[in-house]
């Protein structure tokens, strides 16, 4: 009786979910699980503090999401499944702290326990799917606490959680994030490309040739959502270049005052030749870089893509590669821990403050704190005190303190 039940189980998963949410081998097996958001996009916030009672979200960064990364649980289906014996499983995901992993688990149990006797995995797969999040108390924001491993090796916050947990449960719940700093890009990326996936398999009707096309072979401007086939995107783009009339890249749709500037570089990239698209570059440079303080290039060398940074964020995510960087040190994104801002940078940072003009100096004292930058000014011959004043950068939330 329990081969058959077994069986059938399996047979009904299969024929509902496709080979690459769910996978079955002898008696182990694995599905992939999305949970459902009750509302989309759902925004992330990741703070250090949040959860402590402050409920506006001072620090930290506050994204929206549309797609979040799947749960993954494994399982083994033992001989007196489903009988008398629950299937032995794990639960993993990388956004998700261990102590909500472990919620998750003792609710499967929960499940099993109403249910002993009957097969169990789709209950749990549709639980997990359709009702997981509400269950974890997570709608609108997905709160990134900072009970994840950090990078700095911190035995206060992984000590308390791993004394919290029970052997047992500590390993049924698995939290992939080797680093709590990585968790959001990670998210971000995941959602710019199951976005992108979404949209190239998709069938547009292009709003100036009106010809139906697939979305990969389609631009769509991302504020006003209006797609163009790149054929014809491409030589709008390229008759304003020519002119050096970049203030007029905006999407092609009468009244659509939706612009290719600046935060839409990619689509302008995409489109035109390479030669133009290095003319643009140069004219966005010459007219809109010294006003706009949300541009930086991607960092990395063999990149250099121009990157919109969100007002108020500490993170650049680079559309072309994906990189994310740390706004302030232009280092690898490190979540609200602070950055290490290098020796050589302090250096640099010094004598740019030194032959700044008022108001180069000004500028900087507001991003780097005045008292700061003069006590640098002061040590800096000292090699000593650069190695043991690497300071927390201002936009990582900490404030600056310099050891006196
Ligand atoms: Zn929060
Ligand atoms: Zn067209
Ligand atoms: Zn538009
Ligand atoms: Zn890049
Ligand atoms: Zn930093």
């Amino acid at each position: 009786m329990n081969q058959e039940d077994r069986e059938n189980e399996l047979l009904a998963l299969e024929s509902i979910l496709d080979s690459a949410t769910f996978k079955f081998n002898d008696s182990t097996g694995r599905l992939d699980i999305f949970p459902q958001l009750s509302i989309s996009p759902i925004k992330i916030h990741v703070d250090l503090n949040c959860g402590t009672g402050n409920d506006d979200f001072p620090n930290g960064e506050l994204r929206g999401v549309n797609f979040l990364p799947p749960y993954e649980l494994n399982f083994s289906l033992p001989e007196n499944y489903p009988a008398s014996e629950s299937p032995k499983f794990n639960l993993s995901c990388m956004w998700l702290s261990t102590s909500q992993l472990n919620k998750l688990c003792r609710k499967l149990d929960e499940i099993w326990n109403r249910n002993t006797g009957n097969v169990i995995l789709y209950d749990w797969y549709q639980f997990l799917q359709e009702e997981s999040l509400d269950f974890l108390g997570i709608t609108d924001i997905l709160h990134l606490r900072n009970e994840f491993p950090s990078a700095t090796n911190d035995s206060r916050i992984n000590g308390a959680s791993v004394k919290s947990q029970s052997r047992n449960e500590f390993r049924r719940a698995i939290q992939t994030t080797l680093n709590y700093a990585e968790i959001l890009p990670m998210l971000l990326k995941y959602d710019r490309e199951k976005c992108r996936e979404n949209f190239i398999t998709a069938i547009f009707a292009c709003n100036i040739c009106f010809e139906d096309k697939k979305g990969m072979d389609c631009l769509q401007f991302k504020d006003c959502g209006h797609v163009y086939c790149k054929k014809c995107i491409s030589s709008y783009f390229e008759i304003h270049i020519t002119e050096g009339a970049i203030s007029s890249l905006i999407c092609p749709e009468p009244e659509c005052k939706t612009t290719a500037l600046p935060n839409q570089a990619w689509v302008v990239k995409d489109a035109v030749k390479q030669h133009l698209y290095d003319r643009y570059e140069k004219l966005l440079l010459q007219t809109t870089l010294d006003t706009m303080s949300d541009i930086l290039y991607c960092p990395l060398v063999h990149c250099q893509s121009p990157v919109i940074i969100e007002p108020d964020a500490t993170i650049g995510q680079c559309p072309s590669c994906s990189y994310a960087f740390c706004v302030h040190c232009k280092l690898a994104y490190h979540g609200v821990s602070p950055c290490k801002i290098a020796a050589r940078e302090i250096i640099r940072l010094c004598k740019e403050y030194e032959e700044g003009d008022h108001t180069k100096k000004m500028e900087m004292e507001k991003k780097y704190g005045r008292k700061v930058l003069r006590k640098a000014l002061d040590d800096k011959a000292t090699q000593e005190w650069v190695d043991s004043n690497t300071k927390p950068c201002p936009g990582c939330n900490a404030a600056i303190q310099v050891s006196e």
